[in-house]
């Protein structure tokens, strides 16, 4: 519970213009609220109409969580501040609101006017208007703040290979996944890997034996499989071999531009290329066509799982497939991939390059 604002005014007209801005802001905050208006006017009729008033507006659009006020003790020579407090809950917007603003507004007209003075400017005594702001757990700005601090610190071990290994996202950061994965963020880290993936690239000398070899991960490297993930939760769920196999079989994951750009410009710069996945060599038909359709073209290996890897990490079997790369006398300067698992190990290239995925993890 917090003050958001407290009002006090002496002047009828500025009373009356900010209680009217004062009660349309609260019309248009989702929260639970308090609303407390201290009057020193000493009208028995006047605490009954602006209940009725309140009442009637809240009745409709919003719940009316308590409403009581008081009046004082009628002794026109004593002008004791008369409290009206209510709380409400305001539920939805409605097109009649403008029409509920106005009745409210001629309410507070009511209480500017009722029991005044021969001065029209100066009230008898400062009108104050309290708000008391109880602030729902589930809409709280705070607790918004709070997740997405957390959920970006957990990103962030992610990707920095903190936090292996895990299996699901957490709970709580679905949502910040989701956004991250499907707005603006995802697509910006991914452009800023291929940028200086580009820019190492471009700085290598090669040597023309036709021996500087670039490696590429193949899936959320390459390939997209964001519309999969968007089916199981952005990786709340865990990790459905089946499922993803079925979704590959139908060979339409779309390319991540920046990788592709990148690729094109590595092929173009003469380096070998070998595509080395955690796909099963059974796959390597839909791979191919895929990768064929979208753009990808002139790799000179592709390297899947075989019968006798599927037992191995990624991390052992991209390590050992590394291994004989360089044992037939091959550079390795870049090597891009999504999971740490396509980068460590042993064999590693002059310069790994880890593309974003906080949606799973592979060991
Ligand atoms: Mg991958």
């Amino acid at each position: 519970m917090r003050f958001a604002q407290s009002i006090c005014c002496t002047t009828r007209t500025r009373c009356l213009v900010l209680l009217y801005i004062h009660t349309f802001e609260l019309y248009y905050t989702p929260l639970v609220l308090n609303l407390t208006i201290h009057s020193s006017y000493n009208n028995s009729k006047l605490l009954p109409f602006l209940h009725l008033s309140l009442s009637r507006i809240h009745k409709r659009y919003f719940t009316l969580l308590s409403a009581h006020f008081s009046c004082p003790k009628t002794n026109n020579s004593v002008q004791t501040p008369t409290l009206l407090s209510c709380s409400c809950m305001n539920m939805k917007m409605n097109p009649f609101l403008l029409l509920h603003k106005l009745l409210l507004f001629m309410s507070l007209i009511y209480v500017s006017t009722c029991q005044e003075t021969l001065n029209p400017h100066t009230l008898p005594r400062p009108l104050i208007l309290e708000t008391r702001i109880k602030q729902s757990p589930l809409l709280s700005s705070d607790h918004d703040d709070d997740v997405t601090l957390h959920c970006t610190s957990w990103r962030f071990a992610v990707e920095s290979n903190n936090l292996s290994p895990w299996k699901t996202i957490p709970q709580e950061c679905k949502d910040y996944v989701k956004d991250y994965m499907s707005n603006k963020g995802y697509k910006s880290d991914l452009e800023r890997v291929a940028k200086e993936s580009l820019l190492y690239a471009s700085g290598v000398e090669l040597k023309g034996d036709g021996m500087d070899a670039w490696v590429f991960d193949i899936d959320e490297t390459l390939l997209s499989n964001l519309p999969y993930y968007v089916d199981h939760g952005y990786g709340l769920e865990v990790f459905d071999s089946e499922a993803f196999d079925k979704w590959v079989d139908n060979g339409i994951a779309q390319a991540i531009e920046s990788s592709l750009k990148l690729y094109e410009e590595v092929v173009k710069f003469g380096f070998k290329v070998f595509l080395l996945t955690g796909r099963s060599e059974m796959r390597r038909n839909v791979t191919v066509e895929n990768l064929s359709k979208i753009g990808f073209h002139d790799w000179d290996y592709l390297i899947l799982r075989g019968a006798e890897d599927h037992k191995k990490t990624a991390t052992q079997f991209k390590s050992e497939k590394r291994r004989k790369i360089m044992e037939e006398g091959y550079r390795i300067h870049g090597n891009s991939g999504d999971q740490w698992s396509d980068l460590l190990g042993s064999s590693m290239s002059a310069r790994s390059f880890k593309l974003p995925n906080p949606m799973y993890y592979i060991a």
